[in-house]
């Protein structure tokens, strides 16, 4: 493990690392930490002379943090899946390795889109409000209609990981399950009897709609007014992937004019903040990007950073290397 005059490698974690991760790099390497609420300028200032950046997606790993680490800057292990937070470009140039924690986040975060497509179809968010609020004025034969899920057909857009995890875990309600993807899935046709569709196709015909692919260029605003309008009126949308996939302002819109039944949301553009057309949405439930939030997804990531990191400060190859 290279480090000057023979002290341990210095690790900068963006935000904070869990015990899980912090045992395994702790021994080998000095780790400083930003904290939840690190400035992009506090982290500049933590990371001269950096051997590794922990970063995820609330942290812009970009060129001008890439610079105050220096020239010895070696790895940048993503905690996340997606690595849309990261400039791979400009870590390519400075040979900069990138690494993702893929895999141990599949089943928590498809999972959150199971219970933000209960939730949604369901309207749970607002008559948990309503109730809260004082406002629940009696049982009601005509309140609160949802979408009752068994025999709907489910579209999943991207059947990678996530996406067929997703699949699986509607298969015992579903009526139905299509999906898009760049590559025909041949397994998930046989084992859960998928369909592979145009994205058009999928939304005209899902009554629940689930994004599973990563936000790219290509995937920028994937769910705009038009898409938005060839949903069914009691389609229920539901985003865990990324928030540029949607047009914010067109979902508002959506949901306001009725022209779609229900979303569920975890993540936005522009996170921490949300859209405030969002906010005041009808029959949308919001949660704050807690995907892959359970004990036991978030401590195998911590691990999977802390092995990405000693593999690349150690000159092996990473097991999650995607630059
Ligand atoms: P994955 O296994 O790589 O699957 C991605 C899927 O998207 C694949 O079906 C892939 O098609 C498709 N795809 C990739 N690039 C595309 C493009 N440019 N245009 C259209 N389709 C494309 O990824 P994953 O592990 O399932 O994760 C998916 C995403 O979920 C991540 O990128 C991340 O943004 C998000 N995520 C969010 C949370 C959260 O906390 N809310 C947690 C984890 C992940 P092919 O299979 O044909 O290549």
């Amino acid at each position: 493990m290279t480090s000057p005059a023979g002290s341990k490698p210095l690790v900068l974690v963006a935000r904070r690392l869990l015990p899980a991760g912090e045992e395994r790099l702790g021994a080998e390497c000095t780790i400083v930490e930003g904290g939840p609420t690190a400035t992009p300028e506090r982290l500049r200032e933590l990371a001269p002379g950096a051997s590794a950046i922990v970063a995820d997606p609330a942290v812009a790993v970009d060129e001008a943090l890439l610079d105050a680490a220096g020239p010895q800057l070696s790895v940048v292990a993503n905690f996340a899946v997606g690595y849309d937070n990261v400039d791979l470009e400009a870590c390519r140039r400075r040979g900069v390795a990138v690494t993702n924690t893929p895999d141990v986040l599949t089943n928590a975060t498809a999972e959150l889109a199971l219970a933000l497509t209960l939730a949604a179809a369901r309207r749970i968010g607002e008559a948990e409000a309503d109730l809260r609020a004082g406002r629940w004025a009696g049982w009601d034969p005509g309140a609160y209609l949802g979408l009752e899920l068994s025999g709907a057909t489910f579209g999943s857009v991207g059947l990678g990981r996530i996406g067929r995890r997703y699949a699986e875990l509607v298969h015992g309600l579903a009526g139905e399950i299509l999906y898009t993807s760049r590559t025909p899935k041949p397994d998930a046709e046989r084992e859960l009897g998928a369909s592979r569709v145009g994205l058009r196709e999928l939304l005209r015909r899902a009554d629940v709609v689930s994004l599973h692919v990563p936000a790219t260029p290509e995937t920028a605003g994937l769910i705009g007014r038009e898409e938005l309008a060839a949903m069914k009126a009691h389609a229920v949308l539901v985003n865990t992937a990324r928030g540029p996939l949607v047009v914010a302002f067109a979902l508002a819109e959506a949901l306001r004019e009725g022209s779609i039944g229900a979303a569920g949301l975890d993540v936005y553009e522009g996170e921490p903040a949300v859209p405030p057309e969002l906010l005041e949405a009808p029959r949308c439930v919001l949660l704050p990007h807690i995907g892959s939030a359970t004990t036991r997804a978030r401590e195998a990531m911590a691990r999977l950073v802390a092995e990405n990191v000693l593999a690349v400060l150690a000159g092996a190859e990473p097991p999650n290397r995607v630059a």
